[in-house]
């Protein structure tokens, strides 16, 4: 049954419009097809967006019946694509309302927002339109399963992954964090300065090196040559050079794989292995106690 609008009618959050739509469509082929997903969904037309600083907009009516999309016209593929998906969720989540002449604008930091929780409503908006995008772009259930095809987290295989779904390979790379079994984390840099950086929160530890500062000396990027367009050797790195290793704890083995690209760009990927948690002799002294019978009675 081909998804309606009418399908869609109680859904208020990115997830709950993913699940009634792949419901819905349930043969979705693989590049999701967005635009005629979008047309189906009440999009008359996609449009070049001529708004200087601003990546996409949506123009709609005040009950967002139908919409027109406008993408901007610089935008590769990939980009392009994530950018309808996110217009298309202002569409089709009942609280964003558009602001002025009916209309949503957003910038590049609009489109790179993730946080659900943060204070101010619009941004909130705006992760959610993103959040709308990547599970649309790239439905979990078939890319939690691809993700984990190799047996080890594989920068490679994130490019692979990137060109099957037809998104950035920072879009791609974002969700296969999310998804591959390991702990692992992507960075995307330009001109040896940390871009940004995406890792799971809850079991890849803090990486130090702040969005815009320098990638340090020790990192497998800048410690040998590389050829461009081709995922590098995965090897060892010292993992004090990325992560917070806490005073007193052992640091877990970090591993990394670098992916030079042309114009400066490069993405990294880090990967941990956990490191044995070994009994500590001196914190076991300090709990065991003498038995009582080593008390000999005078
Ligand atoms: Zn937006």
């Amino acid at each position: 049954m081909p998804v309606s609008r009418i399908d869609l009618a109680d859904c208020g959050s990115p997830e709950k419009l993913v699940i009634e739509i792949l419901k819905a469509e349930s043969d979705l082929p693989i590049p999701v097809p967005i635009e005629k997903l979008a047309q189906k969904l009440g999009v008359t037309e996609i449009k070049a967006l001529e708004t200087d600083g601003f990546v996409g907009g949506l123009i709609t009516n005040t009950t967002k019946s139908t919409g027109v999309i406008l993408v901007n016209r610089d935008l590769r593929k990939g980009r392009r694509r994530f950018t309808i998906g996110h217009e298309l969720a202002h569409l089709l989540i009942p609280t964003h309302k558009p602001g002025k002449d009916d209309r949503f604008l957003c910038s590049l930091k609009d489109l790179l927002a993730l946080d659900p929780k943060v204070a101010d409503q619009r941004i909130r908006w705006e992760a959610e339109a993103n959040r709308f995008a990547s599970l649309m772009l790239l439905p979990p259930a078939v890319f939690r399963k691809e993700a984990n095809a190799t047996k080890e987290p594989d920068l490679q295989h994130v490019v692979q992954l990137s060109h099957r779904y037809e998104v950035s390979k920072e879009v791609a790379g974002r969700a296969y964090v999310d998804y591959r079994h390991e702990p692992v984390a992507l960075l995307l840099t330009h001109e040896r300065r940390l871009l940004r950086s995406y890792r799971r929160k809850n079991d890849f530890p803090f990486i130090t090196v702040d969005w815009g500062a320098p990638i340090p000396k020790g990192s497998l990027l800048l410690r040998k040559r590389h050829e461009f367009s081709v995922a590098s050797e995965i090897e060892e790195t010292d993992s004090a050079v990325w992560l917070d290793v806490s005073r007193g704890r052992r640091a877990p083995t970090l591993f990394e794989q670098v992916y030079p690209q042309q114009g400066g760009y490069a993405l990294i990927m880090l990967s941990i292995e956990a490191a044995e948690e070994e009994e500590d002799e001196a914190d076991d002294s300090r709990w065991s106690r003498r038995s009582p019978s080593s008390f000999v009675p005078h």
